[in-house]
């Protein structure tokens, strides 16, 4: 299928019209004099409670309960707490979920949500099950404008940063349908901020969504289990070494200085032994945890064995900085092809030969599966429906159309 389908599916009506949404949706229509409960984390809903409501602190735990455990998002549902408190909430607050303008299963058990976050602007949130775990790749952008040549998120262009409730909104969505219940029913057990944007871009909106998801109270999720994904915005990493112990992925997809500008744009402002420096702090800070390092397989590009002995070089420098074995872990990213892209998957044996080389040398670098593809849901094919505030959907559309291929995007 290719990303057309996604587009085609969705016109801006369709995200507008509320109306559409089964009433057991949640969906409630945007009211800008209230505060939507889920861009508040556990102390802010306290205060909210304290200073806002007039009342104590731990009614604040029982509505997270609700919320996050129990799906609930209507207060008068919320039965433990008092006929008066309920109607204060619902003169003083909402809780507005995303509207699912269209979910679908792949065959393998992948399962991709467009959710509309105002009229012009939806996104894409993916579940991705395997053995013991289920994982869920979270948005933090509309867009993105980091411009990775790579990925096809990039050729939407960039409108705006995702809310604190914009972001939790879809775990909400992803766990309510899972019939998750943390604690005790576990079918979301990591989360990794690897969806569309550049989640470092949107620093305190992401940090705050990711204390939810690691809350007793929101998710339950451990420190490890959540993973954030940068393209290396140095200074963030050490800001988010400040205040959150969440696991650190890194987009390197080489280690030539010369071949990432290339790839990653943003490596001509941050090069890489100024990104090495800032994830040798990032590991230091939390001893004994490792820091992932993305690699994204093009064939021709960097693909080859020489390539792979840069990689080793470097993660071998930062396994010694760090002073650990493993502190570096690889993962291998087949390229996904998406329409207009020059790049090419390589063929299985080459990224078997790219694999063998860093496992001779001792390391781990887990090839991971393609899942969803069929639904267009694998790493790189995230597009939702972004007003581009960067005209690269125009730029992009006229090099479709000179390559014959102007009705693909
Ligand atoms: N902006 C963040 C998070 C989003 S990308 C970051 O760059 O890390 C999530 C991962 O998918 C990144 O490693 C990204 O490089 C990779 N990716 C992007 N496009 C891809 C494609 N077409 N095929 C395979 N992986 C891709």
């Amino acid at each position: 299928m290719s990303a057309k389908v996604v587009n085609a599916d969705v016109g801006a009506t369709d995200v507008a019209v509320a109306a559409t949404q089964p009433a057991s949706s949640g969906f409630v229509a945007f009211d800008p004099g209230k505060t939507n409960l889920f861009d508040l984390d556990r102390v802010s809903l306290e205060d909210f409670f304290e200073q806002t409501l007039g009342e104590k602190r731990f009614r604040a735990h029982q509505v997270m309960k609700w919320i996050h455990h129990r799906y609930v998002t209507d207060f008068n549902d919320m039965t433990d707490l008092g006929k008066a408190l309920r109607a204060k909430l619902e003169q003083h607050a909402q809780v507005r979920v995303p509207q699912v303008v269209f979910d679908k299963a792949s065959t393998d058990g992948t399962h991709k949500w467009l959710l509309g976050m105002d009229p012009k602007n939806a996104i894409e949130t993916v579940f991705i099950p395997d053995k013991g775990r289920g994982t869920l790749c979270v948005s933090s952008q509309v867009g993105c404008a980091l411009n990775c040549q790579f990925c096809s998120t990039a050729t939407q262009g960039f409108n705006r940063n995702l809310s604190t409730a914009e972001i939790i909104g879809q775990v909400w969505v992803a766990a309510r349908h899972l019939g998750n219940v943390p604690h005790q029913q576990r079918k979301l057990t990591n989360v990794v901020m690897m969806g569309m944007g550049e989640p470092l871009a949107n620093f305190d909106n992401v940090v705050r969504a990711m204390s939810i998801m690691r809350d007793d109270l929101g998710y339950g999720l451990a420190n490890k289990r959540v993973t954030l994904s940068t393209a290396g915005m140095v200074p963030m990493i050490d800001k988010l070494g400040e205040v959150s112990d969440v696991s650190l992925a890194v987009s390197l997809h080489a280690a030539n200085d010369e071949l990432r500008s290339e790839l990653v744009p943003l490596n001509k402002k941050y090069p890489i032994a100024q990104l090495m420096e800032a994830c040798v702090r990032y590991a230091l800070r939390k001893r004994g945890t490792s820091v992932t390092f993305e690699y994204t397989l093009m064939k021709g590009v960097n693909d080859q064995p020489q390539h792979a002995r840069q990689l080793l070089r470097l993660l071998r420098q930062f396994d010694n900085a760090v002073q650990m074995k493993d502190a570096a872990k690889v993962n291998l990213i087949p390229f996904n092809p998406f329409p207009g892209t020059r790049y090419e998957r390589p063929d299985d044996a080459a990224i078997r030969a790219f694999q063998k080389l860093l496992n001779d040398a001792g390391m781990i670098a887990p090839v991971r599966r393609t899942r969803g593809d069929d639904i267009d849901a694998a790493c790189g094919q995230l597009k939702g429906q972004v007003m581009d505030r960067t005209r690269r959907q125009a730029e992009f559309r006229k090099k479709l159309e000179s390559q014959g291929l102007g009705d693909a995007a």
